[in-house]
């Protein structure tokens, strides 16, 4: 217990991850988590080794800055510069779109399609942090994979992770926006693997405070009902993938029909599948 009259962040570790918790609970779903998130970075240890530790430990003096930031919305990602996605350690800033557990289920399904033929070549379509390639990359030793993206300086933050990965030699990022005419010439054809967490937020609706004010606009709206970069990266498929490959696209999960509609259209075989949440999150496209 922290001696009556200190200051709520200068006693034990354990009080005031139980302070912060408190106070994120108004702005978090998962405060108590993200208080020992917070604790672990500015101890510079694992969060499990912070819960052994925890009835020995002080609070560090850096502890309360980083708490008011998070009571102003800014993600845990963001203060800490990090994200745990498909077990990977990624680094995560504003640039980049913080990889979502949802989005693991693109490379669970990559996994389960790709069981006994392995993919040589992956394609990841807006690649931000490059979670999804170099999660790809990490299940399949045998494959190289590409990751493109409109943002020069998210694609700095891919390659340094590919870096940290061990994933460089078989990883490479090029600058390129799908908004250009012709923007399919540079990237060649014959992915067997093709992934994208393309932007499909409606221009309309109202992220929470945490998404809306701190991740880049550019990787999450995609016009008035938010399938413009479907229109775009659908038709396009047809030249990158190879024969027999797959293209798995992360949807909203309002969006299975109108984006199951128009790969029907475009001649492919569609699968649905749902995330944890049992909403629609994946389409998986073949010939
Ligand atoms: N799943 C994200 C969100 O709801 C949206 C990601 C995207 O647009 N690709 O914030």
């Amino acid at each position: 217990m922290k001696p009556a009259g200190l200051p709520i962040w200068m006693g034990d570790a354990a009080s005031a991850l139980r302070e912060a918790a408190q106070l994120f609970a108004e702005i978090s779903d998962s405060p108590r988590l993200d208080a020992e998130l917070l604790m672990a970075h500015v101890l510079q240890i694992e969060r499990s080794e912070l819960l052994l530790k925890l009835p020995a430990l002080t609070v560090p003096s850096e502890f309360a800055a980083l708490v008011e930031r998070r009571q102003r919305s800014e993600p845990i990602a963001h203060i800490i510069g990090r994200k745990e996605f498909w077990g990977l350690d990624f680094q995560v800033t504003a640039d980049v779109l913080i990889p979502r557990p949802d989005s693991e289920l693109l490379i669970e399904e990559a996994v389960r399609l790709f069981a006994s033929t392995h993919p040589q070549r992956i394609l990841d379509l807006g690649t931000g942090s490059g979670a999804l390639v170099l999660a790809a990359l990490h299940e399949f030793p045998e494959a190289r994979g590409l990751g493109m993206d409109a943002s020069a300086a998210a694609l700095q933050i891919a390659h340094n992770n590919a870096d940290a990965l061990g994933l460089a030699d078989r990883a490479s990022f090029l600058l390129l926006d799908w908004c250009q005419p012709d923007w399919t010439g540079s990237l060649g054809s014959g992915f067997d693997l093709i992934l994208a967490n393309p932007p499909y937020v409606a221009s309309g609706v109202r992220l929470s405070a945490d998404v809306a004010d701190f991740e880049p606009h550019q990787a999450l709206f995609a016009g008035e009902q938010g399938l413009d970069d479907y229109a775009i990266i659908i038709p396009a498929l047809e030249k990158l993938l190879s024969p027999g490959g797959a293209a798995l696209l992360e949807i909203g999960f309002d969006q299975a029909n109108p984006v199951s509609e128009m790969a029907t259209k475009s001649g492919y075989h569609v699968e649905l599948k749902q995330d944890l949440g049992k909403n629609d999150r994946l389409l998986i496209l073949r010939r």
